[in-house]
């Protein structure tokens, strides 16, 4: 069953906001066009109205997953063959924007889930397979997919260890020793989004043998049934922003998974890594709607039209105006950017398309935090009151520019060194 979409107001009568990339002016299909328009009417008339609560409490929305799941937004990257909507890179992106711009920790935990299946589907499409490999992979992946389309499975993205491993700089810690079936897993994941909630956990590890060396190029991308024996949740959760993104500790002592648990076939994970980079910028749609939302709270209160204040009107003022303006100029400049840079996502992108996706996650990351600064300074002091959204979307866009593997120091790292170099290129 499907919500209905291309509504002009929400339940409660409020009207809809407009899409953030307009169909026409942006040139999307008329499906693409469907699909996001799904994700904003859920993300404005029902996911908007919970946020506060799961942000207060750290608590994951899990409302909203069944939401999702009954708007066939669970399995957007699912092909059409297979009970999903068939959503590409770009059009995922753009729904996941529309996503952040009403609950950033929805948006967040959905993009880890959404790659299991966008990694395993188009990304995988793309990348080098033998053809019975290929054939393996895509009866395994149907497994996967199924489970997320018929029973609603939310599956989550564990990568980080606190290492250099997440940066890309050294192979996983977390170990998958290869037994009679399957592997057994040893390890630790900090940072783990949707611990606790997501009914696999879709694991990046080290395949390594008796005696073998750990090396990037063995990374194998599992998925963990999150109530297999020797998986725990460890820890608090207690942060600054995106705190419904409940991101604990996971520990995995000899955990044994079948080999039908990989979501790409051995090798495929470090052929995506070199020659799909794209694969990493997907944690931005998340704060380019956070940017949006920032700018959006911004009008409606100085035009007085924020529910639940009183009818006072600042607009007038040439500072208020001068500041809108340098809003809008911010946040067309990282639409411009990041639109081009969610389009051009491909196999073997040029050197330019590399650098303009570090800088579209540059720009996005923290121009949505600059952009919620200035809507704080801009509104005043009423409109950081608990009681309304911005100092949420202050707090949880905080968190962009720390996302590895493309944090904002490691693309101003990257774009830096590979502008000024050649692969290969030395000084000696
Ligand atoms: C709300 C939230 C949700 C998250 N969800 C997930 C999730 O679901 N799955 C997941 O795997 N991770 C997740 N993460 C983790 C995130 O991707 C990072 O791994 C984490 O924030 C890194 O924290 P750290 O202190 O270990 O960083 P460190 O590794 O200590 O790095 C600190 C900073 O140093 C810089 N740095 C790191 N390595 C290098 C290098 N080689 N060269 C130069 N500079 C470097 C980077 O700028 C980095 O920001 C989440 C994080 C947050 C805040």
């Amino acid at each position: 069953m499907t919500i209905q979409v291309q509504k002009t107001a929400t339940a409660s009568g409020e009207a809809l906001d407009a899409p953030m990339f307009d169909p026409a002016a942006y040139r999307l299909t008329d499906e693409q066009a469907d699909i996001i328009a799904r994700a904003r009417q859920l993300g404005q008339s029902v996911f908007a109205g919970r946020a506060a609560t799961y942000d207060r409490e750290a608590t994951f929305p899990t409302e909203n997953y069944k939401d999702l799941h009954r708007a066939g937004l669970l399995g957007i990257s699912v092909p059409k063959s297979l009970g999903g909507l068939g959503a590409g890179y770009q059009t995922y992106a753009l729904a996941a924007a529309e996503i952040g711009r009403y609950c950033g920790a929805t948006a967040l935990t959905w993009n880890m889930h959404v790659c299991s299946t966008l990694w395993s589907g188009p990304l995988a499409d793309d990348l080098d397979m033998d053809d019975d490999v290929r054939a393996a992979h895509e009866r395994r992946r149907a497994i996967h997919y199924k489970r997320i389309i018929d029973d609603g499975a939310i599956y989550s993205q564990p990568f980080s260890e606190g290492g250099a491993a997440a940066a890309g700089g050294v192979a996983f810690g977390t170990e998958a020793k290869p037994v009679e079936g399957g592997w057994l897993i040893n390890g630790k994941k900090i940072f783990a989004s949707l611990a606790g909630h997501a009914d696999y956990y879709g694991v990046l590890c080290t395949e390594v043998s008796e005696g073998e060396k750990a090396s990037r190029r063995n990374t194998l991308y599992l998925a963990v049934p999150a109530k297999t024996e020797g998986v725990s949740v460890v820890g608090d959760w207690d942060p600054l922003g995106m705190r419904g993104t409940v991101s604990r500790t996971l520990l995995f002592k000899d955990v044994f998974v079948e080999e039908d648990a990989a979501l790409m076939p051995r090798g495929v994970y470090f052929q995506a890594a070199m020659r799909w980079p794209h694969m990493f910028l997907t944690l931005s749609p998340t704060y380019m709607g956070l940017a949006q939302a920032a700018y959006d709270f911004t009008l409606k209160y100085l035009r007085g039209e924020v529910p639940g204040m009183p009818p006072v009107k600042r607009r007038m003022y040439p500072t208020k105006q001068i500041a809108v303006a340098q809003m809008q100029i911010k946040l067309e400049q990282i639409k411009g950017i990041w639109f081009q840079a969610v389009t051009e996502a491909r196999a073997n992108p040029t050197k330019e398309q590399v650098l303009r996706a570090y800088a579209a996650q540059y720009s996005v990351m923290e121009g949505a935090n600059e952009l919620a600064a200035l809507a704080i300074r801009t509104c005043g002091g009423q409109s950081m009151l608990k009681s309304l959204p911005l100092e949420r979307i202050y707090r949880d866009s905080r968190c962009g520019s720390l996302m590895l593997p493309w944090t904002a120091e490691l693309c101003l790292d990257r774009i830096g060194r590979e502008a000024l170099y050649e692969p290969g290129e030395t000084d000696d």
